[in-house]
This record gives structure tokens, C-alpha cells and sequence, in this order.
């Protein structure tokens, strides 16, 4: 059977809308268009309606109650809302925040404009695996600490982090903490209970759902959340977040939870296996080829390798019929290396070769095996044309060499 290119295997930066979501968000474009603020027709109680169930199908999928589900406009704004709603509320108690390096930009971007304003925050280095130190974490809160935020899972590596034990410490201490579960929730089991989270930040895009669309979960019992808002307007949900519904997506983004607690397990299973068939494939054929980030710990989509001796662009370009990430970002004029394999510890060469493949509920074993033999092809290609990889093979130590300049 032959392949439909190109291939996605990007599924860390988005993912398709299924089908089944798109059929049920359908309606609300057209004869279901009510505003769900309106309370005096029929138009909108069918609106609030469908925002409720949507509520229901997020709140089912995390261990929560619907009332302690917010909606938004993605993560992004999520992550916004739940650092800067409990610095504003808590300025009082505290001015200090903890989280880590290797944070999505919604997060690390956030917290650098707090600091501008007279917060501090610590940034935790992570282990070579990827994971935050709990010792470390320990170690970094004051008296004045109001929140700890760190991710559940990264979204280059694809590292689960301990989530569970820094829930447990947050809570010993009395601090605040918020998580930014996108690449987690929907992809493996997540409880808001078991793992003492109190705020959670989820995306529409990563689950299969609508772009534009997220939602944030605020602890409501235990401790009661209370957080300032970041959009002042009508008051919508519960004053936390003004400006009308985008009721189509959240009905897409409930789907789209739903959908994800019935299949993720199975699904999970699945992309374990393909990932795991990608891993071996590449390694059988591929000498010089390393994994970033724990694999133990990681997502079951995610595989992260660097390809030592080969030029990450040339690689990229070699593969073009194949979407995936690369480890090195355009940044203006230069390419820099990406900066959360560079807090793993990733020398420069390996984070500009890494690859990135996010596999996804719409990836096949044809694909894998069609980006295994394509990836060998080039890869070994590029190997065949530098001088390094033929050195290295005839066991000179590159390292040691002194070179000439001109
Ligand atoms: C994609 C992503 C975001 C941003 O989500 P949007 O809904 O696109 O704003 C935040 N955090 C992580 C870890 C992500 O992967």
C-alpha cells in the first residue's frame, strides 16, 4: 500500500479536527447560533445549554466538576490567566513564583512581564532527563511564594514531569499549583485530585478540537481558587473570563475531551507502538543517533532523537515530504538551537539535528515505516558526504582535533 503524501507527523503543534468533532460543532455555526448570555430565548438556552455539556465532557476528563471549568481562547490565554489572575489576587501574601526552564513560551513570557513588575521568579534548571529535581524544588521556595507552575508534559521532548509529588508539595506548603497540561490531558490519564493540581490549563487544537478554543481549571473546594481577571467585560464565566462564547468551539473542544477519555487509552496503546516501531527502526539502521529526554517518563506520541553528523537543514530538506519539528528555531538571521534541549544539556550540533515526530490518531504503520526508510535514506546519504562522520568511524577523536583556521 502506498502512502498519501505529505505525511503529518507534527501532532505536538496541532492536530486535525476529527471528524466526529466537526459534525457536532456543525449546527452552532448556523440554526444553533444563539448567544449563550441570552437568558430569554430559545436561541440562547440551546447555546448555554451546549456550553454546559461541554463543561461536563472537560471536567469528566480531569477528575473535575464542571463549575471549576473556564473557557478561553486557547492555552496560551490560559496560561496567561492562571499566573497573572494569582499574582494580582495574591501580591499581598507574596511576590515570588516557581517554575522551570524548560517551560512552553505562554508560561516563560509570562512570567518575565511579572518580574517587570515586581515579581520574582525562579526558574528551575531540569535534569539531563528533562524533569524537574523535587529536591530542588524544595529548596527554591521562600515564605513569599504564592505559586509553583510547571508543566505536565513538555511539548519538544514530550517529558512527563512528577506531577503527582509537586502537587504534594505545593500543598504541604500552602502554595498554589498551576499546570499546563496541553500536551498531557486527553493523551494520558490526568486527575486534578490525585495530583493536587489547582489550575490547569487545556487547548482545543492539541486534543483534535477547534484552534481558538481552551479552557482553564480553577480548584473551587479545597482550597477555593480565587484569581483576578485578565479581560474585564460582561462578567462572563463567573467573572473570571469577559467576552461572548465561542460556543462552536467549546462544543468542539467537549467533543473532543469526550472523545479522548473513551479512546485514550486504546489510542495510547496504538502510538506507543508506532513510536516505539519508529525508535527501533531508526536505531536498527542508524548508528550515532540519540534520544532527548527521558523515555521512561514521556508521552506515548513522542519521540525526540538527534542524528549526530548530518546538517540539520539539509536533513530537514532531504525529508520534505514529511512534517515534522525541528530542534533548531529561525530566530531573526541565526539559527538557534532549541532552548529546552539546551537546558537538557543537548550540545548545539545534536539540538540542530534533532527531529521532533509528534505521531497522532490519524498516523498509520505505512507512514511510520515510510518516514523510517526515508529518514535511513537521507541520513545515511548526508553521513556519506562528511568528512566528520568518516573520521569518527575510522576512530579519530573529533574532539581532541586541533583545527586549522584561515
Ligand atoms: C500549544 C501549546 C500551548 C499554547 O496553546 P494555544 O492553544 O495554541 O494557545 C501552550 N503550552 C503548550 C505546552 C503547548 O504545547
Amino acid at each position: 500500500m502506498s502512502v498519501k503524501l505529505p505525511i503529518y507527523m507534527d501532532n505536538h503543534a496541532t492536530t486535525p479536527v476529527d471528524p466526529r468533532v466537526l459534525e457536532v460543532m456543525l449546527p452552532y455555526f448556523t440554526e444553533k447560533f444563539g448567544n449563550a448570555a441570552s437568558r430569554n430565548h430559545s436561541f440562547g438556552w440551546a447555546g448555554e445549554e451546549a456550553v454546559e455539556t461541554a463543561r461536563q465532557q472537560i471536567a469528566s476528563l480531569i477528575g473535575a466538576t464542571p463549575k471549576e471549568i473556564i473557557f478561553t481562547s486557547g492555552a496560551t490565554e490560559s496560561d496567561n490567566l492562571m499566573i497573572k489572575g494569582i499574582a494580582e489576587m495574591f501580591r499581598e501574601k507574596g511576590n515570588h513564583i516557581i517554575t522551570q526552564a524548560i517551560e512552553h513560551k505562554a508560561v516563560l513570557d509570562t512570567c518575565k512581564r511579572l518580574e517587570k513588575e515586581g515579581f520574582e521568579v525562579t526558574y528551575l534548571p531540569v535534569q539531563r532527563d528533562g524533569r524537574v529535581n523535587l529536591d530542588e524544588l524544595k529548596a527554591a521556595i521562600r515564605p513569599t511564594t504564592i505559586l509553583i507552575t510547571i508543566m505536565y508534559a513538555n511539548n519538544e521532548i514530550g517529558v512527563i514531569n512528577p506531577i503527582a509529588e509537586i502537587g504534594k508539595i505545593a500543598k504541604e506548603h500552602g502554595i498554589f499549583f498551576a499546570s499546563d497540561g496541553v500536551q498531557a490531558v486527553g493523551k494520558i490519564p490526568v486527575d486534578v485530585q490525585k495530583d493536587n493540581i489547582d489550575l490547569l490549563a487545556i487547548s482545543g487544537h492539541k486534543i483534535y478540537g477547534p484552534k481558538g478554543v481552551g479552557a482553564l481549571y480553577v480548584r473551587r473546594r479545597n482550597p477555593r481558587v480565587q484569581l483576578s481577571a485578565i479581560i474585564d467585560g460582561g462578567g462572563h464565566e463567573r467573572g473570571m473570563r469577559s467576552g461572548t462564547l465561542n460556543v462552536t468551539g467549546i462544543v468542539g473542544l467537549g467533543k473532543a475531551a469526550e472523545l479522548c477519555q473513551q479512546e485514550m487509552q486504546q489510542e495510547a496503546l496504538r502510538l506507543g507502538a508506532l513510536r516505539d516501531r519508529l525508535k527501533k527502526g531508526l536505531e536498527a539502521k542508524l548508528d550515532e543517533v540519540y534520544i532527548n529526554g527521558s523515555l521512561e517518563h514521556r508521552l506515548p506520541n513522542n519521540l525526540n532523537m538527534s542524528f549526530a553528523y548530518v546538517e540539520g537543514e539539509s536533513l530537514l530538506m532531504g525529508i520534505n515530504d514529511i512534517a515534522v519539528s525541528s530542534g533548531s528555531a529561525c530566530t531573526s538571521a541565526t539559527l538557534e538551537p532549541s532552548y529546552v534541549l539546551k537546558a537538557l544539556g543537548v550540545g548545539e550540533d545534536l539540538a540542530h539535528t534533532s527531529i521532533r515526530f509528534g505521531l497522532g490518531r490519524f498516523n498509520t504503520q505505512e507512514e511510520v515505516d515510510y518516514v523510517i526508510d526515508k529518514m535511513v535514506q537521507v541520513v545515511t546519504k548526508l553521513r556519506e558526504l562528511s568528512p566528520l562522520y568518516e573520521m569518527a568511524k575510522e576512530g579519530i577523536d573529533i574532539s581532541k582535533m586541533k583545527w586549522q583556521t584561515a
